[in-house]
């Protein structure tokens, strides 16, 4: 079987811990690879290493770190297919869907190519007599990235293309569901022609994060996960006077009113619903209709569309809409969910609990399910279930949809259809939600904004990718210098007014 490695100065180690964990193909069940999982003292060993090459990178001009940049995007495009199928291969997604995901994480790349822009500094000449003040901005020195299984290329990219562009060294500890891509993608910075040291990949579990955490030489975590890791991580970088910031969980509503056009709000949920089996942060996992009739409506469009979904593994290309679940750890929960939402009274109007994949009875899939008449103590509405399952509950008003979503725990994502531009604004104006669609069911910001979730799906001040990301990497000095003229003034002891 194949045993991955780490990725530390340039070169593929082995793991020396003796602790493993197994990589499944999520379409046929089989365990295809095995992951080192790294102890505290491998951990610390590439942060060592990192900190040794991080000052000379520090110091390369920004244009030319740049140009590594520049060159990655290029590398990237030419592997696109090779990566997607690898991506596919460990994470189940299709074949499309894994190119979205490195096309994602290749978009930011190319925002970091602007990179010496970004880092200019401000400078206030005169700011008194003989006095120039001047603020630059510096790398945190050796920061690090956390990262979920469910974007094996595009999160890391979001974390490491700033990171390194602003002159950081960066240690990357990826899913050890699918650390094959950010391997590669190690493989490819070195290829572009950064300098050993400056990207280490350190596979592992709670031990290599908990080793991260610890590390007095990392200066800054960079994570996305679930929520109750965000919290854990965000708290404890914090008390070890880190900069974290921490990226979590989501239940991201569409609210449908009476006037949206009912096919298009149809196939937004589909789409947005079970594109990549739900497993995204973005996904839409709660309809909001408003109004009973506009509800019928929809599960009456809903129905047709969700039965006529096509399920299946990578390799059939272009003719599955989505693949199988991560592992089957995931699927005995996303299936206990649904059974908890039977239990607990909500309408199972698609039930795809019997769903069996013809050739591949052993693969983690999961077929697409749909409930209404959910209600606020379920625990299909309350949990994140990151699985094809859609929940709708009906609000009889705007403002009680309104409400659903903003009295929600997590507030990542959501979406409003209307064609009202007046019911729009207001929604975008009031939403206590991070990213907000207006007729878009998934808002992913485009890598020149910034992403990032509120109250319990985002931790810490700063988003990611966008000027945010250059922002949270580098740290402001300021500089106040006189160059008297001859003038001899004696000591000062008290703050003087610039005149
Ligand atoms: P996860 O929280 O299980 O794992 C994320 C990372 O944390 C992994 O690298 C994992 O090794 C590490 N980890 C897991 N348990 C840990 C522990 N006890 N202590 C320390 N580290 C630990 O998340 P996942 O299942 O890989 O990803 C899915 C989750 O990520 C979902 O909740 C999804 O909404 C969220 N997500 C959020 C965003 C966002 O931007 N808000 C984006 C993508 C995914």
């Amino acid at each position: 079987m194949q045993e991955l490695s780490h990725w530390i100065d340039g070169t593929n180690v082995k793991g020396s811990s003796g602790r493993f964990a197994d990589v499944f193909n999520p379409a046929t069940g089989e365990v295809q690879a095995r992951v080192p999982l790294a102890s505290k003292d491998e951990l610390d060993m590439a942060v060592a290493k990192a900190a040794e090459a991080q000052p000379q990178w520090a110091a390369t001009n920004p244009q030319r770190r740049a140009r590594v940049m520049m060159e990655f995007v290029r590398l990237l495009n030419r592997d696109m297919d090779k990566l997607a199928e690898a991506l596919s291969r460990e994470h189940g997604k299709t074949l499309p869907d894994a190119k979205g995901d490195v096309q994602r994480g290749l978009e930011v790349v190319e925002f970091c190519i602007g990179a010496p822009h970004l880092l200019k500094g401000e400078y206030t000449d005169s700011a008194g007599p003989g006095i120039d003040m001047y603020s630059m901005r510096q790398p945190l020195g050796v920061v690090a990235g956390i990262t979920p299984f469910n974007f094996p290329a595009m999160i890391p990219m979001w974390k490491f293309a700033p990171a390194i562009s602003c002159g950081n060294a960066f240690i990357l500890k990826p899913s050890e569901r699918d650390p094959s891509v950010p391997l590669m993608l190690a493989e490819l910075m070195q290829e572009a022609g950064l300098p050993d040291g400056i990207l280490q990949v350190v596979n592992g579990d709670k031990e290599a994060v908990d080793a991260i955490l610890d590390n007095r030489t990392v200066m800054g975590v960079g994570f996305v996960g679930s929520t109750p890791i965000a919290e854990y991580i965000y708290s404890r970088g914090c008390a070890n006077g880190k900069r974290v910031q921490c990226f979590g969980g989501a239940k991201n509503h569409m609210i449908v009113m009476p006037d949206a056009d009912m096919d298009q709000a149809a196939d937004a949920l589909v789409g947005a619903g079970y594109g990549a089996a739900g497993e995204r942060c973005m996904a839409i996992s709660v309809a909001v209709p408003v109004g009973d009739t506009t509800a019928d409506k929809l599960v009456e469009k809903l129905v047709p569309r969700i039965e006529n979904l096509k399920v299946g593994p990578y390799t059939a290309g272009n003719d599955v809409d989505y693949g199988p679940l991560v592992t089957a750890a995931a699927k005995e929960r996303v299936l206990g969910l649904v059974n908890s939402g039977v239990e607990q009274g909500a309408e199972l109007v698609v039930d795809g609990r019997d769903f069996s994949m013809q050739g591949y009875e052993n693969g983690f899939f999961v077929g697409p399910h749909l409930f209404d008449r959910a209600t606020r103590d379920m625990d299909i509405y309350k949990q994140e279930i990151f699985g094809p399952v859609l929940t709708q509950v009906r609000a009889q008003s705007y403002e009680e949809a309104l409400g659903y979503a903003m009295d929600h725990e997590y507030g990542n994502g959501t979406a409003i259809f209307t064609r009202d531009g007046d019911t729009a604004r207001d929604f975008a104006n009031r939403i206590n939600i991070g990213m907000v669609g207006v007729n878009v069911p998934i808002p992913v910001p485009l890598a020149y904004h910034t992403f990032g979730g509120w109250k319990k799906s985002g931790f810490g001040d700063l988003n990611q990718h966008g000027p945010d990301a250059f922002r949270f990497y580098t740290r402001t000095k300021t500089v106040t210098s006189r160059w008297p003229s001859g003038l001899k003034e004696g000591g000062e002891f008290h703050f003087k007014a610039m005149d």
